[in-house]
């Protein structure tokens, strides 16, 4: 985008991005011939890179080689910058001292390791509303499935209802929807599920690229996300939290740098991170991973929350003039991200959003974003709804830009 980040901080919120994008407005070709710049408006899918994620990386990449094993110079190098990473990852979320980072893929990797390492005999608890990474690794488990209420205090009513009437280990929640952007009460979640002897998984993957974490203060067990949301490219999340369940865990994979002894008789697994991060790691995935986090946290306090905001009410009262149905899951949510999910009456979400992308180079997303449950619920058939995006690289041209677009659609048809 080429905007720099103090100039949009003067600026009323939504009108800069708040933070330069690698690709911001990227020319792409529409059918009526030429270009456009893109409005990438699918920042929950895949977040692009920020540019001081790209300089970090161009930092870093002269002195690529191994870690933890190699003792030459660059090997040093690297492994510092890994370890400095996990320390970067670890201040972002607000860790506590003792909590450990276990860099992964992607958030899908950290929550299947975070099922792993729940004690033999524990229940999981989790929301219906759920992304299918945060919903799955406990079906296939046979955990418990709580159906969301459409109000938040009603749905805290039902979870503590469901953890008195049996106990539980775990609960494992999002900590914004995919679906609708809604933010969850995780204080309230923490305190109903800590009152009743359960830990708290929070599935940040939407969360983390537009809230500020703090584990140590809002005693948040576990939280999940990964770098491709957030800002940096795809290959590298983290799994961070508690010690000991994922020091007594079956390692996630078997391999070298998990192990402290090997004979043919035995095995001696390492604790800590290595534990669970056996092979050779995304190093510059877990590098700009943190580049991004340290970025978002070197943000203004609230101001990508006036951001979101303004841009947010933006898109919506676009869309609501056009009458479109937003999809809600509680109608008194406390806080929405980036994000609305819609429909318009008749219309196939597919034929609109490839209409988008080919005549006005507005990128959405369509379908049932992984989470069939939630969309069977709110009666959805399969071919689901729109949903568009923003986040830091943002602004308000990218909303009109969108509104413009559909209502030129609903006016003149594809
Ligand atoms: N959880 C939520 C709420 C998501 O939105 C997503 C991705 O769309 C995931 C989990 C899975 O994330 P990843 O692609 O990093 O595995």
């Amino acid at each position: 985008s080429g905007t720099d980040g103090s100039a949009a901080a003067s600026a009323a919120p939504g009108a800069r991005p708040l933070l330069p994008v690698v690709g911001g407005g990227v020319p792409v070709p529409v059918v009526t011939g030429g270009t456009v710049p893109y409005a990438n408006l699918d920042y929950a899918a895949s977040a692009p890179s920020l540019e001081s994620v790209a300089a970090r990386l161009t930092t870093a990449l002269p002195l690529y080689s191994s870690v933890h094993r190699g003792a030459g110079y660059a090997s040093q190098v690297m492994t510092s910058l890994f370890e400095s990473a996990r320390e970067e990852i670890s201040a972002f979320v607000g860790a506590r001292g003792d909590d450990e980072v276990i860099f992964t893929r992607c958030t899908t990797d950290a929550l299947n390791l975070a099922a792993r390492a729940v004690p033999a005999g524990g229940e999981v608890v989790f929301l219906d509303i759920e992304h299918h990474a945060n919903l799955l690794p406990w079906r296939a488990r046979a955990h418990r499935c709580v159906t969301a209420a459409a109000t938040v205090g009603e749905t805290l009513a039902v979870l503590a209802a469901d953890l008195d009437a049996r106990p539980a280990a775990l609960v494992a929640v999002t900590g914004a929807s995919n679906v609708s952007g809604e933010v969850t009460p995780l204080a309230d979640i923490v305190a109903l599920a800590h009152a009743r002897g359960a830990r708290v998984l929070v599935d940040a993957a939407q969360l983390a690229p537009h809230r500020p974490i703090d584990m140590a203060a809002t005693d948040v067990d576990y939280v999940a996300f990964a770098g491709h949301k957030l800002y940096a490219p795809y290959g590298a999340g983290a799994l961070v939290g508690r010690r000991d369940w994922l020091d007594r865990a079956e390692p996630f994979l078997y391999g070298g740098g998990a192990v402290h002894d090997v004979s043919l008789g035995e095995i001696s697994w390492t604790t800590g991170p290595q534990r669970h991060e056996a092979g050779s790691p995304n190093v510059l995935g877990a590098v700009a991973m943190a580049a991004a986090a340290t970025a978002l946290r070197g943000l203004p306090a609230g101001a990508m929350e006036a951001q979101e905001l303004a841009l947010r009410t933006r898109l919506t009262d676009g869309l609501s003039a056009l009458g479109a149905r937003i999809v809600r899951i509680w109608e008194d949510a406390p806080d929405v991200i980036g994000l609305a999910t819609f429909t318009f009456d008749g219309h196939d979400p597919a034929r609109v959003a490839a209409y988008l992308s080919a005549e006005h180079g507005v990128g959405v997303r369509t379908g049932r974003f992984c989470a069939h449950p939630l969309f069977a619920r709110l009666g959805f058939g399969r071919e689901g709804a729109i949903r568009a995006s923003f986040g830091v690289g943002s602004h308000a041209g990218d909303i009109d830009r969108l509104v413009a677009a559909l209502d030129a659609y609903l006016t003149e048809g594809p």
